[in-house]
């Protein structure tokens, strides 16, 4: 079997599926590593470092393409590399199989076994492979980074010879993996920190790191999806939200909001009136920017000033961080692999509930019902 690492063709992706040191138990199986030239080097990963870990090298993308049976990717393929795929081919990636699902067509049509890592099921056993975690985790940690060097206050209180600084206030949006990394980063850095969350367990993990949790009353409603995320709200429970936000911004030094609700656009609850309360020279980052962004002035991908207020909306931050991104996803992968590649050779069991839930098609065919269904409304549509 060969297993082909491609140099990912994404504008500003840095990041690579495998490291030079990801490879040891897959060549010990038998297993033929080819990688593109360049392939892991913003990720600290020289092509001499693949070779000497005993992949072959190779500038040729087109014969990567052609000729592998199994091909980890952190992206998913463009268009025209998902033609030159060899049919049967297993690919696995972030494929964004519920944002765009008619952008895999021609790696469908291949036919290609495609795996999407975002919808591994978030059960006990999936948990070694929940890359969506892993980089949730690098934003987070990134995003109070980038706030902080943007900011022209200091995070800690400081108390000097020449007076006392109070510390920075920060406020987390959103209590999930991202947000937790945030707060547990400001706590680190000094700051004051509240956050908020529609669902009530997010109270207890944020207090438990030292911030002060933010409730809201929102009447009673269920606020659970399933797998530990979040429900899409209705309009009124949003608004309570947004309250709570508005009157939070205008103490606020930085507002870092990862709202989210899987295959739905992101929430939007920080008002263009929350922009205005806070003051010039505070900070929000917005890391929903890439599902449409938690504040209604966001423009995925571009920073503004806003009545001297910074709005960063970055659309890939673990990107900036690349080595111990690509560290955490590639280990990701090799237990995903786990999973598929038995004794050298390709097994895919749609019987595991861990590759069923993953798996966006196979022989042609969509398998995860909710990628299905938009498959096929996009058919039908066009
Ligand atoms: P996410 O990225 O989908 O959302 C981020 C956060 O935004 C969530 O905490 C969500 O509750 C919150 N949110 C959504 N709508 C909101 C709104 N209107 N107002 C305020 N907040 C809102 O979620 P995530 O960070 O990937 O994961 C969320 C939770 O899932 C985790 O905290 C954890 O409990 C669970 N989880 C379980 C596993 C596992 O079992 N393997 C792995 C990872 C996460």
């Amino acid at each position: 079997m060969r297993l082909g690492i491609l140099h990912e063709s994404t504008p500003g992706e840095t990041r690579v599926a495998l490291l030079p040191e990801s490879l040891k138990t897959l060549l010990a199986q038998g297993i033929s590593i080819v990688v593109e030239s360049g392939a892991g080097i913003s990720a600290g990963a020289s092509d001499q470092a693949y070779a000497e870990a005993g992949a072959t090298v190779t500038t040729d993308r087109d014969s990567i393409l052609s000729g592998a049976d199994l091909i980890p990717m952190v992206n998913a393929p463009n268009p025209a590399d998902q033609a030159r795929l060899k049919p049967g081919a297993v690919v696995i990636g972030f494929l964004k199989p519920l944002e765009s699902p008619q952008t895999l067509a021609n790696a469908i049509a291949r036919p290609a076994t495609l795996f999407s890592m975002e919808l591994v099921p978030r059960i006990s056993r999936a948990q070694s492979m929940d890359a969506l975690s892993s980089m949730a985790t690098i934003a987070g940690y990134k995003a109070v980074i980038s706030a902080a060097d943007r900011l022209p206050r200091l995070f800690p209180m400081l108390m000097t010879a020449a007076g006392t600084i109070p510390p920075a206030r920060v406020f987390v949006i959103g209590a999930g993996v991202a947000g937790l990394q945030a707060i547990a980063t400001a706590r680190r850095l000094g700051a004051v920190v509240e956050a908020y969350d529609v669902r009530a367990a997010a109270g207890e993990q944020v207090r438990s790191l030292g911030a002060k949790f933010l409730d809201v009353d929102l009447g009673g409603i269920s606020t659970e999806g399933g797998g530990g995320y979040a429900a899409e709200l209705t309009e009124e429970a949003l608004d309570r939200g947004r309250d709570l936000i508005t009157r939070t911004a205008a103490h606020s030094d930085v507002i870092i909001t990862t709202a989210q609700v899987p295959g739905r656009p992101a929430p939007r609850l920080i008002r263009s009136a929350a922009i205005e309360a806070m003051r010039p020279g505070s900070v929000l980052v917005d890391l929903a920017a890439p599902a449409g962004g938690n504040c209604e002035l966001t423009q995925p991908g571009i920073t503004q000033t806003i009545n001297g207020v910074t709005l960063l909306a970055p659309l890939n931050l673990p990107a900036e961080v690349p080595v111990h991104a690509s560290q955490l996803y590639a280990r990701n992968i090799l237990n995903f692999l786990a999973l598929i590649v038995k004794k050298g050779e390709l097994v895919v069991d749609l019987a595991d509930e861990v590759l069923a839930g993953a798996c966006v098609s196979h022989e042609g065919k969509p398998v995860n019902p909710r990628v299905a269904k938009l498959l096929q409304s996009a058919t039908i549509s066009t």
